[in-house]
């Protein structure tokens, strides 16, 4: 099998080019064979999975707690949920999806018919992150398999646990002829890289985005790049500052300790509204964790050392140290780092300038709430873009004013789960997007099929180009 762990010993192997060349080959053979297009094979893994969510979910949420120390409900709702939502979905509405989509013709093309065809690509991959590993593995997998391609996932590393667990159960409950998990680090990704894909839809930051981008430019190979940034929440005095305050909880710490993508980084509010906000913070901390932070088991512990001593870093830089007004609290060995909030951190240090991704909050303060496009604007562009806020007019001008992958208005991270919308950064913050129905265009080609009768022929196109031709 191509497959393997480099969590269990006896299979610890470098996965190496011409083994990933043989793999790639191997699902050609399968797509090729048309196996993977019927409408009956995508549903029935579509289905599988869905049992595989049904029956599993203990192994699921044990693995997320082993690797990110993440409570069972969040795990359950963030990660198991959501990928149920996402199959159910694409299970309503796969039929009409594969339908081709009728286009009118024109008098030039009298008589005839033209509808838009979707058709798989090929053999496509998925390369995941270790923040939602579970969800950020399956949720594209399944947009491959909808649009009926073979399929290989490559999960992260730095999420061990999810990524064996992954290999276990696709072998399980998959069509392994054309669904495959490749496990590994670098060394196994770049192999993978080197391969000629349909398509790759890659998860992590823009640094890798980048190398993704390259390896596939060599192939043509199109992308889908789900990457990060530094997303902004707006907060305005005229709100329901208690449920604002609990949303910004929730989008921030409870979502993982704050390692999300989508994540509030940093908030901006005016000077006068600033302590009322910061108090309401605190409110929504201490009810959703209790009085001791550091001790809370609803919240999830950070991933690794190297992710801990990173953040502790960007808490520990001169100019920021003494702007804790909330937390700052840290355990190595536990790895964990209380919710810290961060007054009026200057924008030269490097928590203003690299996106967060972990449990610290920095908020800036502006005499106008009209000054924060300034401050968004002087930073690449963010996956999301949040503003709360009763004004309708400010809404109005936040959507035409701020360039981000997605919005929400009045909530954090809930946009997230209606199907209907895409998800996906612009810029740095990523190309391209999934999710509902951009998930199966996202993996499909879109053919454009005319169908011309022979009837009503007419000489006037066909040389020689007489001169009477030419008084028509
Ligand atoms: P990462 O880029 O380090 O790792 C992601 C994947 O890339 C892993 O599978 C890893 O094995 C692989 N990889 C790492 N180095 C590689 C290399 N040199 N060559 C080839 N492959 C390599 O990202 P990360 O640190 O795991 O994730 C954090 C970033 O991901 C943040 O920026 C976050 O915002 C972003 N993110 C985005 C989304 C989204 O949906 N847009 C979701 C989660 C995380």
């Amino acid at each position: 099998s191509a497959t393997l762990s480099v969590t269990s010993e006896v299979e610890k192997r470098s996965f190496e080019a011409d083994e990933a060349n043989l793999l790639v080959k191997e699902l050609q053979g399968v797509f090729n064979s048309g196996k993977t297009r019927s409408y009956e094979w995508r549903i029935s893994q579509l289905q599988s999975i869905e049992k595989m969510l049904e029956e599993k979910e203990k192994d699921i949420t044990q693995a997320l707690h082993e690797d990110l120390a993440k409570p069972y409900l969040e795990a359950f709702i963030s990660e198991i949920s959501t990928t149920k939502g996402s199959c159910k979905h694409a299970l309503q509405e796969l039929k009409e999806w594969m339908e081709p989509e009728k286009v009118k013709t024109s008098i030039t093309t009298y008589p005839s018919t033209a509808e838009i065809v979707s058709e798989p690509l090929g053999v496509v991959l998925v390369i995941s992150t270790w923040n939602f590993p579970f969800l950020l593995s399956l949720d594209p997998v399944i947009g491959a398999i909808c649009a009926g391609n073979a399929v290989v996932l490559k999960p992260s590393e730095i999420a061990p646990a999810t990524s064996s667990l992954l290999v276990k159960l696709f072998r399980e409950y998959l069509d392994n002829s054309a669904i495959r998990v490749v496990e590994g680090a670098v060394p196994e990704t770049t192999a993978l890289l080197e391969q000629k894909w349909d398509k790759i839809l890659y998860t992590g930051s823009a640094r890798v985005g980048r190398i993704v981008m390259a390896a596939a430019a060599k192939h043509l190979t199109p992308v889908i790049l789900e990457l990060g940034g530094k997303c902004p929440a707006v907060v305005d005095s005229n709100i329901d500052l208690q449920v604002t305050a609990r949303r910004i909880v929730t989008g921030k710490w409870a979502l993982n300790s704050g390692q999300a993508c989508i994540a509030v980084d940093y908030i901006i509010t005016t000077k006068s509204f600033a302590p009322m906000l910061i108090e309401a913070l605190k409110n929504g901390l201490k009810e959703c964790f209790g009085e001791n932070l550091m001790e809370s088991k609803d919240m999830s512990r950070i991933v690794s050392k190297s992710q801990f001593a990173r953040l502790v870093k960007l808490l520990d830089e001169d100019k920021v140290s003494d702007k804790i007004v909330v937390g700052g609290q840290r355990d190595e060995n536990k790895l964990r780092i209380a919710p810290t909030i961060l007054l009026d951190v200057p924008q030269d240090t490097e928590i203003m300038k690299e996106e967060i991704f972990g449990p610290l909050l920095p908020i800036i303060t502006v005499e106008k709430l009209e000054e924060s496009y300034d401050i968004i604007k002087s930073k690449p562009k963010p996956l999301v873009a949040y503003l709360f806020t009763n004004n309708d007019q400010l809404k109005q001008d936040y959507v035409q004013n701020i360039s981000s992958g997605g919005m929400c208005i009045n909530d954090t991270v809930i946009h997230l789960t209606v199907p209907g919308l895409p998800f996906g950064g612009v810029e740095e913050s990523g190309m391209g997007s999934y999710h509902g129905k951009f998930s199966f265009d996202g993996f499909s080609h879109k053919k454009s099929v005319m169908y011309r009768s022979f009837d009503g022929d007419a000489s006037v196109r066909y040389p020689p180009y007489t001169p009477q031709k030419q008084r028509l």
